[in-house]
């Protein structure tokens, strides 16, 4: 049995060159938001970030040196990515992360190791599996309810609902949960291998997919719309954030082992 600590890849946060930047000027960060390291490292994973491809590193020889990945939260995907303009130039998004995330999608399920989309990445798999997403849920879903305040920002929560006997609820203890939710983005048309978990009450909006009905080891594939890394031990009227990467970590310990053994 292996004794190494599994290596959680999270996709990297992108800073653009910018001139006015006051430090690294005009340079690109690759970055990791620290609430996400935690959780990871919570759970026992060793949370590492993967840089964009590099000489002899492309992103699949870094996704071979890994055991599963987590992709982070963070800008808009951009609608040129699921075949639409910007209906504002606001909801332009990031073209180039999504390029970058859509192949460490491709990499890691092609390795057959496990992955965890959180709100972005969330949305982000959906594109890569084929779905479409509003690009603001406000202007373009009727009778949609809050889900980004600035303002309040992490603290804003609605209510979900689990889908009826859905591995979501199983895994929960329940169907209907509070959770926190930072996003103006939402899935659309959903992909045609993604089933949904769980949605927010009131206006239907996803707030949880899996690939199958019941996610498996070697194509585990969840995400969910909110920001199970940012709540606290004060955010008790939350869902536990425990279950989901409790279940992804478990898998990614698996996939290590029948590596391990397969060597
Ligand atoms: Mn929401």
């Amino acid at each position: 049995m292996s004794t190494r600590l599994p290596r959680v890849g999270l996709s990297a946060c992108f800073f653009h060159a910018d001139p006015q930047r006051p430090i690294f000027k005009g340079k690109t960060l690759l970055y990791v938001e620290e609430s996400m390291a935690h959780y990871v490292a919570q759970a026992g994973g060793l949370p590492l970030m993967i840089p964009t491809a590099a000489g002899a590193i492309s992103l699949e020889a870094a996704v071979a040196e890994m055991d599963g990945l987590v992709l982070q939260g963070g800008s808009d995907v951009c609608p040129r990515s699921y075949g639409e303009e910007p209906l504002d130039p606001r909801w332009e998004g990031d073209h180039l992360r999504d390029l970058y995330e859509i192949s460490l999608i491709r990499a890691f399920r092609a390795a057959g190791k496990p992955i965890l989309g959180i709100c972005r990445g969330l949305q982000v798999i959906n594109v890569a599996l084929g779905g479409t997403l509003f690009q603001d849920i406000t202007t373009q879903l009727d009778g949609a309810r809050e889900h980004r305040n600035w303002d309040v920002y992490d603290q804003l929560k609605h209510e979900i609902i689990c889908e009826p006997g859905s591995w979501f609820a199983k895994i929960h203890g329940g169907d209907s949960f509070t959770v926190n939710s930072v996003h103006h983005q939402g899935i659309k048309d959903l992909a045609p291998d993604l089933v949904v978990q769980a949605r927010s009450v009131s206006d239907g909006v996803v707030e949880a997919i899996s690939l199958g009905p019941e996610p498996k080891d070697d194509d585990f594939l969840v995400g969910v719309q909110w920001h199970p890394e940012f709540q606290t031990p004060e955010d008790r009227d939350l869902l536990s954030r425990e279950p989901i990467l409790s279940r992804f970590m478990d898998a990614v310990r698996r996939r290590v082992e029948a590596a391990h053994v397969g060597s």
